[in-house]
């Protein structure tokens, strides 16, 4: 077990200076642009991977860290720069962590590289999950599959909703119902290979925020992909299948459950990255701002809000830390991956708002930042669980009990 310390090791220190500047030199001064274009920043994207900051090694070698600090001090850094590229960048991961987190080994190294390709060729992969109606509620996906013995093929049919990086994605993970009449236990994941005929995109999406990353429709007509693209294979489905037949009401977590609940701290960390970016802004301009004859940071009105809004980011850090510490030792005992995302995406949506407020005239502009983190901000409250879902994993966690 690794030990928990607020210190950050030598590797980490130099991952967090290597990506503060590219957030400072490269994402940032090209923020506002990409958010006014609302498209996906290939040359910002291509830029990362020349680094190698784009890219699965970088990837495995932080989730690898046994302390689980690295990813988040890697992404607040990110989002830091801005939320839009910052997902452009972090969209893959997603993909990624759902082969990792249910594939074989032998279907980590074959699938995880061809989410990013390399700096040469960058590619995208995309993690489907929720349908028109079936966000929150994943459990009751339509999207089914099919197996067709005689081919060794799955089949796979259904409309997946706000998909990041959806069809522009050279790897589709798809988690659809095997037997729908388990619900989630009868659900599986699904590598759709680059090239696939039958996958396109539907409509793209016009965002409040984090319009960098793209954001669409999938649609899998008559789709079908090897049954090697199963992950986990076949033995193993139908042994939980067995399972959850025989069972009935098993507690057995559905795939897409168990990637989003270790992906969590991830996503606060990039809310935490967009509040600490406000935040400073906040604290710079009011220090320069004179009215009435002084700075108005001199006024305890805005004096005050600074300091509850670094309370605020503090405290989210401390949760967040402790959640990615607690996954890689010893695993969440009472919803502290919840309580990191729902805090920290709480805190990002009221310290952006609050510093749209020290900036007055100039924050309600899109020339200084605040206004576009603000709307940012707000999809951390949404997606990989809303808020109200957070609550209900903590209630659920502290409880024992099944409160709906
Ligand atoms: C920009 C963006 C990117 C996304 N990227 C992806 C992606 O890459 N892959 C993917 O699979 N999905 C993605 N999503 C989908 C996202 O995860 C869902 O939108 C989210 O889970 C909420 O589902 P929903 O929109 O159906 O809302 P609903 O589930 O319909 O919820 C609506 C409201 O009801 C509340 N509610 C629902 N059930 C309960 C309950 N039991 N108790 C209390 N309140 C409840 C919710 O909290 C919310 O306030 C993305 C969404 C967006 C907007």
């Amino acid at each position: 077990m690794a030990e928990f310390s607020l210190q950050l090791n030598d590797d980490q220190l130099q991952i967090q200076d290597w990506i503060h500047n590219f957030a400072k030199d490269v994402i940032r001064p090209n923020a506002i642009e990409w958010d006014e274009r609302e498209e996906f920043p290939f040359p910002i994207v291509e830029e990362a991977a020349k680094i190698g900051l784009y890219g699965w090694e970088f990837l495995m070698n932080s989730m690898g860290d046994p302390s689980g600090l690295t990813m988040p001090v890697a992404i607040e850094e990110l989002f830091w720069g801005d939320a839009g590229i910052g997902m452009a960048i972090m969209g893959s991961g997603l993909a990624a962590a759902g082969i990792a987190g249910n594939g074989t080994p032998e279907q980590v190294m074959e699938w995880v590289p061809q989410c990013y390709g390399d700096a040469n060729k960058v590619q995208l992969g995309a993690f489907c999950v929720s349908e028109p109606d079936a966000g929150s509620d994943v459990s009751s996906l339509r999207t089914r599959a099919v197996y067709d013995e005689a081919n060794d093929e799955w089949v796979l049919n259904g409309t997946k909703a706000w998909i990041t990086n959806g069809g522009i994605a050279d790897v589709h993970v798809v988690v659809a119902a095997v037997d729908p009449a388990l619900k989630g236990r009868g659900q599986a994941s699904f590598v759709v290979p680059p090239g696939t005929k039958g996958i396109s995109q539907g409509q793209k999406y016009l965002k409040h925020g984090i319009r960098a990353s793209h954001t669409a429709e999938v649609v899998l007509d008559d789709v079908r992909v090897p049954g090697r693209c199963l992950l986990g294979g076949k033995e193993k489905l139908d042994a939980k299948l067995a399972r959850a037949r025989e069972a009935g009401r098993s507690g057995e977590k559905q795939p897409a459950m168990s990637t989003f609940e270790a992906t969590r701290p991830a996503v606060g960390a990039q809310a935490l990255g967009i509040a600490r970016a406000a935040y400073e802004i906040s604290l710079d301009y009011a220090k320069e701002r004179v009215a009435f004859g002084k700075p108005i940071i001199m006024n305890q009105a805005i004096a005050f809000k600074l300091a509850n809004m670094i309370t605020r980011i503090d405290a989210s850090r401390l949760l967040i830390w402790r959640a990615a510490w607690t996954a890689k030792n010893g695993g969440f005992t009472h919803g502290e991956g919840s309580m990191s995302k729902y805090y920290a995406s709480e805190t990002a949506v009221r310290v952006t708002e609050e510093a749209i407020q020290i900036l007055g005239g100039y924050g309600y502009t899109r020339e200084y930042h605040v206004e576009r983190m603000h709307r940012d901000a707000k999809i951390h409250t949404i997606f990989e669980g809303t808020s109200e879902i957070q609550q209900l994993v903590i209630a659920r966690a502290i409880s024992g009990l099944r409160i709906e």
